[in-house]
């Protein structure tokens, strides 16, 4: 094909100056430019807002012929052709949701040479006569957005994302570009090998997004604590992650009826329905979205002040990604987690029912791996930036640990107490009730069973319920008090529960952290 004046060669520093507006590259990007340049295939691995989409953008633009785009979801399709062609950039799309005069109109413009970018769905390029139809093209690289869709290990596998390897078989002198945040290292590996990366250059930037403060939060009355969070954010945008979709509907309506601006987001609703709440939410019509993981590429909004976790994922890698959509405008945002210890152990049961045995025991390890992390107590970051290899050795400041270190106490007469209330109950209660009783709560329940009697009854009612659950927690963990499922999660004490009651040797607890935000803010000021 001949080549229109529009696309005569021009320097990256050029394209970048004059049509983006941007006086410097970024780490990185030059290198990973000039390695396309050079017919080179590359990985980009960046976190989210790190500044990919000019890496191929720009070759797109200094090289002769067509980029073929291939991202995941239409909704970024067509932002990011939106912002091309403001900037005076021929970019283009196609997909299925595409009118047939429409896709027809881009062809004609396509085969005339008149476009340098074009955006397309992975099952759209690999249809037998899309394929054909790029063969009479001259194309200058193509660019796998999203690329961890095509790992079975990554967050968000795409059957379609899987066959693009025959793009490498195909047009073997075409150089690929892959793109990602993932900052996993099992599916960067995988990445390199489905797609068939030849010698890629790898350019990884840093993982750490130091503007968000990680905060993990010991989970009580989760609504309260919600509800008291929501209402000091005034109308600040943020999310709020469940692990069901019962759970989101549900949360979303006890939102709406506290009088905030809230919506639910979830796979069991319609498309309009979901695209109605990401364009609210992108226009801050909508100030919060519950949502299931469902809620998660694509969304672009700049300005999330805050990512909760009402549960625990499944994974660092998830935890990272869903907290990753907050402070992308590289302003102060929040982290924050709600953690009860228990949690994990209803996770667990979930993977027995994965058949797949090694499928089975990769979601394990990688739960295993979330859930120490969420019950350490040391830099936040720290952890999450070691577990993606990126090696720290100083503590960030910039989370709950680092701006309230955990202090400990004697904890030898609260655990006899919370021990010996259990042992009177006759080991047949569970953590609620033991609070309550602890507490000298007023209950039919507790009336009925003649608990007021018990000279532990009342014992420790000078201290707040939240207290005495986080120390009964912590009682489990040391293994002094052991929970029995099948029965009604029933507390009993364990043969290491004897030496504290006979106070035969000191116990160490840690204070429990209770409204850490509170405390700490007033440290920063
Ligand atoms: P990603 O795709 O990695 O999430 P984007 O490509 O959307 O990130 O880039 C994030 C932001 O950084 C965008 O607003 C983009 O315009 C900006 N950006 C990218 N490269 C540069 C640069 N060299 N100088 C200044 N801003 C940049
Ligand atoms: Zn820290």
């Amino acid at each position: 094909s001949t080549l229109p004046s529009s696309t005569l060669v021009r320097k990256p520093e050029t394209v970048l100056k004059q049509v983006f507006g941007y006086s410097e590259f970024r780490d990185g990007q030059k290198a990973v430019i000039d390695a396309a340049l050079n017919a080179q295939d590359t990985l980009v691995l960046l976190p989210t807002g790190g500044g990919k989409s000019v890496c191929y953008q720009i070759p797109a633009l200094v090289l002769e012929g067509v980029t073929i785009v291939i991202s995941p979801l239409i909704s970024l399709m067509q932002d990011q052709v939106a912002q091309l062609q403001a900037l005076g950039v021929k970019a283009a799309y196609v997909n299925n949701s595409l009118a047939r005069e429409e896709q027809q109109r881009v062809y004609q413009q396509l085969h005339q040479g008149l476009i340098k970018l074009l955006y397309v769905a992975p099952e759209k390029v690999l249809q037998r006569d899309f394929l054909e139809r790029l063969s009479h093209l001259k194309i200058s690289l193509f660019a796998i957005d999203e690329a961890h869709c095509v790992s079975h290990w990554g967050h968000d596998f795409r059957p379609h994302y899987f066959r693009l390897n025959e793009l490498k078989q195909r047009f073997a002198h075409v150089p690929m570009m892959a793109l990602t945040a993932t900052a996993d290292k099992a599916t960067r590996f995988d990445i390199v090998e489905q797609l068939k990366l030849q010698q890629p250059y790898i350019h990884t930037g840093s993982f750490d997004r130091p503007n968000i403060r990680y905060t993990i939060e010991e989970k009580f009355k989760p609504m309260v604590q919600l509800l008291r969070y929501l209402k000091e954010q005034k109308n600040q945008s943020g999310i709020i992650y469940c692990t069901s979709r019962k759970r989101v509907d549900d949360i979303a309506e006890k939102l709406a009826d506290a009088g905030l601006n809230a919506a639910a987001y979830h796979a069991g609703m319609s498309n309009e329905q979901r695209q109605f709440v990401q364009t609210g939410f992108a226009r801050d019509d909508i100030q919060i979205v519950v949502a299931t993981v469902a809620f998660g590429m694509g969304i672009n909004k700049p300005n999330v002040r805050f990512v909760l976790h009402y549960d625990i994922p499944k994974s660092i890698e998830a935890y990272y990604q869903e907290t990753g959509r907050a402070g992308r405008d590289g302003l102060a945002a929040e982290a924050i987690m709600y953690f009860d210890p228990a949690d994990i152990g209803r996770v667990r049961r979930f993977f027995e029912d994965i058949d797949d045995e090694q499928r089975r025991r990769v979601e394990e390890q990688r739960f295993n791996a979330m859930a120490s992390f969420a019950e350490a107590q040391t830099c936040r970051r720290q952890i999450l930036l070691n577990y993606f290899s990126e090696y720290q050795r100083e503590q960030c400041g910039n989370c709950d640990i680092c701006l309230n270190p955990p202090k400990s106490f004697d904890g030898t007469l609260v655990a006899q107490q919370a021990l010996s209330c259990v042992y009177r109950a006759e080991q047949r209660f569970g953590l609620g009730y033991i609070v309550e009783l602890l507490r000298g709560a007023n209950t039919s329940r507790i009336r009925d069973n003649n608990h007021h009697q018990l000279s532990t009854y009342g014992i420790g009612k000078d201290r707040s319920s939240e207290f005495w659950l986080s120390i009964l927690r912590q009682l489990i963990h040391q293994g002094l008090l052991s929970q029995d499922i099948t029965q009604g999660a029933s507390l009993r004490l364990t043969e290491a529960a004897r030496a504290i009651l006979k106070s035969e040797y000191a116990l160490q607890l840690a204070e429990p952290r209770l409204q850490a935000k509170h405390v700490y803010q007033d440290k920063l000021a």
